[in-house]
């Protein structure tokens, strides 16, 4: 928070600096952003605006397209810790998240290792058991009959 204040009022600065700046030296700088804007030395400065300079506009916003494009990519699979730039490959919170390994509350700050895979896979096994079977009582209590476990017959 305190650097974003720093860097906001950094920019301020440089931004009130570069107003006085052409505002003293207003006819050195509008004769630089007509050079580099295309409009001098043209049959007129629409022309030479659109030939120039403005026909690379269409380009900018295809680079904005990219760019904005790369960065929710980015934001898509990076670790959702904040601060973090490593990718999250690992779901927490039933996939509200992707976290990194060192950021995942299962590896507390390691690489999961062969022992852990297997014991996170063997109480996954038991949860999903558990779910099926209480899944099972609810529909004897409703129906009085066991559930028919053949695929795609409910
Ligand atoms: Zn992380």
């Amino acid at each position: 928070m305190r650097l974003r204040l720093i860097a906001g009022c950094v920019l301020i600065g440089v931004v009130a600096t570069a107003v006085v700046a052409w505002v003293l030296h207003a006819s050195l700088v509008n004769h630089w952003l007509a050079v580099h804007t295309g409009t001098v030395n043209e049959a007129g400065p629409y022309y030479g605006f659109w030939s120039g300079f403005g026909s690379d506009l269409a380009e900018f916003s295809i680079l904005g397209a990219i760019a904005t494009g790369v960065y929710q990519l980015v934001k898509k699979y990076n670790c959702h810790e904040p601060g973090c730039w490593r990718v999250g490959t690992h779901p927490a919170a039933g996939g509200q998240f992707l976290l990194c390994y060192r950021h995942h509350p299962d590896f507390q700050g390691r690489r999961p290792t062969h022992e852990l895979i297997e014991q996170l896979h063997r109480q996954h096994v038991a949860q999903q058991l558990a779910i099926d079977t209480k899944l099972r009582d609810i529909h004897q209590q409703l129906f009085g009959r066991p559930a028919d476990t053949t695929p795609g017959t409910q």
